[in-house]
């Protein structure tokens, strides 16, 4: 199976070319054209463990990889890296099931594709016998940077720069980055908002390669952002993972439906649910959950998508984003039309707007439901499902239990649900402190202390010691720096 652009069937690659070039070259994503030439057994799957099933399930969404490459992959990816070999484990709260997706190195879900990405961009690029050192340059809002530095930390051939906005993350964030070890790795805070520091890493990819700043020098630059399908397959497993424990704990049989509520943002978690079901895993429901930031719950009700509204900074701030990239690939695989992708994608562009037709709104109905809640309702949800069950979550998953309890009010005959949970609550301390009605004076060290001391729940071990381990990283520059900055560090042969 190749993959191709969603903008046009004449562009296409293997799995191996397009983890290695992210983007395809006309600004689409890579997609399979469609599930047909997929071989696996979904139901063998769900007896393995989760090395097992992320070999199957990887191996075969990423056929330029053989199975046994891919288990050596997976091993390298994350044995002893997360809290267990399960990954990510399921939880009862309720009638409910939480899947935990924080378990890894930074307490972020991000971690499940972060460490995974890098074996996979390693071994594409011995695959296209591409000798050239891979430099990833990443913007972060706060979480993906962490999680990409993290994954990214000595594995040969690939080095890392990460610019986050100055004063734009919160301590425990920065904490977390400027304290990151590693040879290749180096992070840098930019003088603007996280929209400065993403545009300047888009106009520094657009530089280099018009004007061929770098070539000559042994260094290829690439993205560790969601729309590498490389990050995006490895989300896939955790839904079979989730199914097979609720097979194991006797709550369903093997065939009835699932439904999945989804925190989302740029639509690669949920679409991952979306390649499950259409791998043969007995999904129900997509839930799309959003924050205030509500575009997909309108998308998704009316069939519009129109980015001409205001942003928010909300609570749950991994889910403030207006364009969802992951989407197309769903529009894509949904309409099976590149021409019809192209032509929307060509319309958000110029109009920020675009609809699409009827049977594709058909499709979309059929398959995904969707809900939204605000920052009062995210920070009820939170004291509720603490006081009722003693669990603790945090905001991006406490909007997507609200949003879960909209979606079995108003569908009565909806399967077992199982909401996704996507950061640890000791990541956004200060919002989950108050959600149980406190405040505390200090800095979010104090904070995450007062919310341990509360709940008695334990602080990963990544965030406890944050405050005392030493700053490595300290570099802060204007915007107008950013690309000479690479440049230098591009050239220099020890960070
Ligand atoms: C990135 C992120 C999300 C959104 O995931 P998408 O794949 O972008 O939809 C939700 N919650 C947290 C904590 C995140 O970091």
């Amino acid at each position: 199976m190749d993959y191709q652009s969603t903008r046009s069937d004449r562009i296409r690659a293997n799995a191996a070319e397009a983890i290695l070039d992210g983007l395809a070259p006309d600004g689409g994503l890579y997609s399979m054209p469609d599930f047909a030439g997929i071989d696996l057994d979904w139901k063998a799957v769900l007896a393995m463990d989760t090395f097992g099933m992320a070999t199957e399930i990887l191996s075969a969404l990423l056929p330029s990889f053989s199975k046994p490459e891919m288990a050596d992959l997976v091993q390298k990816a994350y044995a002893g890296k997360f809290e267990t070999d399960a990954l990510t484990p399921t939880v009862p709260v309720g009638d409910d099931t939480i899947l935990e997706l924080f378990r890894g190195p930074t307490s972020a879900f991000k971690d499940v594709a972060l460490s995974m990405l890098p074996q996979l961009m390693t071994a594409a690029r011995q695959k296209c016998g591409v000798s050239d050192e891979i430099l990833i340059l990443t913007a972060t809002s706060g979480d993906t940077g962490k999680a990409a530095m993290e994954g990214f930390c000595d594995v040969p051939g690939t080095r890392i720069i990460v610019f986050y906005p100055y004063g734009g993350v919160s301590a425990v964030q920065q904490a977390q980055m400027a304290t990151q070890a590693g040879r290749n790795v180096c992070v840098c805070a930019v003088r603007g908002n996280f929209d400065d520091a993403q545009t300047g890493v888009k106009n520094i990819f657009a530089s280099v390669s018009e004007k061929g700043l770098l070539s000559g020098r042994g260094v290829r630059l690439s993205s560790a952002n969601s729309i590498n399908i490389g990050r995006l397959a490895p989300q896939v497993v955790y839904y079979f993972r989730a199914y097979a424990d609720l097979v194991q704990a006797g709550r369903i049989a093997i065939g009835d439906p699932v439904d999945f509520v989804v925190p989302t943002g740029n639509f690669g978690d949920i679409l991952a649910g979306y390649f499950a079901k259409r791998l043969g895993l007995p999904v129900g429901r997509l839930v799309c959950a959003s924050n205030a930031n509500n575009i997909l719950t309108d998308f998704l009700h009316t069939g519009r998508y129109d980015r001409n509204r205001p942003f928010y900074k909300t609570v749950s701030p991994s889910m403030d984003i207006l364009v969802s990239s992951n989407l197309e690939r769903l529009l894509f695989l949904l309409s099976g039309d590149a021409a019809l992708v192209k032509d929307l994608m060509e319309r958000l562009r110029a109009d920020g707007a675009y609809e699409v037709p009827a049977d594709l709104k058909a499709k979309l109905d059929a398959i995904f439901w969707a809900g939204c809640c605000d920052d009062a309702g995210t920070k009820a949800a939170i004291g509720q499902v603490f006081r009722t069950y003693g669990y603790l979550c945090d905001t991006h998953t406490a909007v997507a239990w609200s949003v879960a309890q909209q979606y079995k009010a108003a569908e009565p005959s909806h399967a077992p649900v199982v909401i996704l949970s996507t950061a640890s609550p000791y990541k956004f301390p200060a919002a989950v402190l108050e959600a149980i009605g406190e405040t505390e004076a200090g800095d979010e060290f104090a904070v995450m202390d007062r919310v341990h001391a509360i709940t008695g729940i334990p602080v990963p071990k990544n965030l406890a010691n944050l405050k005392e381990r030493p700053v490595r990283h300290r570099d802060v520059i204007d915007r107008s720096e950013m690309l000479n900055y690479v440049l230098e560090k591009a050239t220099k042969k020890e960070w």
